[in-house]
């Protein structure tokens, strides 16, 4: 059988459930391509879109099957049968991507209004080991949503892993400063990461968690960054966020997020656009005032 991918969101991420899905069909003897509607005459295809803001392809020929879709962009309730999702991926598909990619566990214990994760996969659970995702890899790329809410000696166990078998590691969805506890803050002290350990300050409420997990990470000797998303809806809110995060330790990069109204569809407002501009140009943050930069005075 032919099999064709389309990665709607584009190429700059891989996509792990297209990376499952080539490896599984390879694995049972089918060719796998990426879609191209001059070339392409595939028996199946597959369209996945990770986030709700791409706009979706449209560029299938009229002789091309209709598309199996799936990922949270268009329905997050859609996915992989267990056998296509135990699969390791292909990562020959995006061949400039080098790390392992995949997820320990799936789902959150927290039900945040604003985040997918809840609805599209429920209370959390282990799933894999980081041992069988690195594949002989030397930098594990993880999605876990909240790693640290899995049972602690599951933390242990997979950080320990890690360590033995000199693993860089990355959290890129950022990992629960409110479940930093002496016994793990050593465990990530002693982690070696890819760039920096992640945290997530989504509202006011969460500064004292981070400065609480900054100061205890850093107390077990820890030297590195700290990549803290700030999700904004308010300018001046997380503005202010943005600047009590930086004055916690001065190798916090905050990463500003505008808020996207997933229901509207719409960009969001000029303003937090700016200051996400404004905040996550380093170049930009550390030398000119945001206040300067609103106003134009440096751009
Ligand atoms: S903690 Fe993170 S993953 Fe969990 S619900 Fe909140 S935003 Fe989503």
């Amino acid at each position: 059988m032919k099999v064709a991918l389309v990665d709607v969101d584009g190429h700059g991420f891989p996509n792990l459930a297209l990376m499952k899905l080539s490896a599984w069909h390879k694995s049972n003897g089918d060719s796998v391509e990426w879609y191209s509607p001059l070339f392409s005459r595939p028996d199946r295809l597959y369209a996945s879109k990770v986030f709700t803001f791409t706009p979706d392809y449209r560029g299938f020929a009229p002789c091309a099957p209709p598309p199996v879709r799936g990922g949270t962009g268009y329905d997050a309730t859609v996915k992989l049968p267990d056998e296509v999702e135990r699969t390791l991926p292909d990562y020959t598909i995006y061949p400039e991507f080098t790390p392992a990619l995949g997820f320990l566990s799936r789902g959150c214990i927290r039900s945040c209004p604003w985040c997918v994760v809840p609805r599209k996969e429920g209370k959390i659970r282990v799933v894999d080991d980081v041992e069988r995702i690195s594949a002989g890899r030397r930098e594990v790329v993880l999605l876990d949503n909240n790693f640290l809410a899995t049972p602690p000696e599951f933390v242990s166990e997979q950080l320990a892993k890690a360590k033995a078998l000199k693993l860089k590691i990355d959290f890129n969805q950022a990992l629960d400063a409110r479940l930093v506890t002496e016994r793990n803050a050593k465990e990530l002290a002693e982690t070696k990461w890819i760039h920096y350990i992640r945290f997530s300050c989504d509202t006011g409420m969460m500064l004292s968690h981070v400065a609480d997990a900054v100061r205890l990470v850093r107390s077990f000797g820890y030297r590195g960054e700290f990549f803290v998303y700030v999700l904004a809806k308010d300018v001046e809110e997380a503005y202010d966020r943005i600047c009590r995060l930086t004055a916690i330790d001065k190798k916090i990069v905050p990463f500003c997020q505008p808020f996207r109204d997933f229901t509207s569809g719409g960009e969001p407002p000029v303003e937090l656009r700016r200051l996400a501009r404004w905040c996550n140009i380093q170049s930009i943050r550390k030398t000119v005032s945001f206040r300067d930069y609103r106003s134009g005075v440096h751009r």
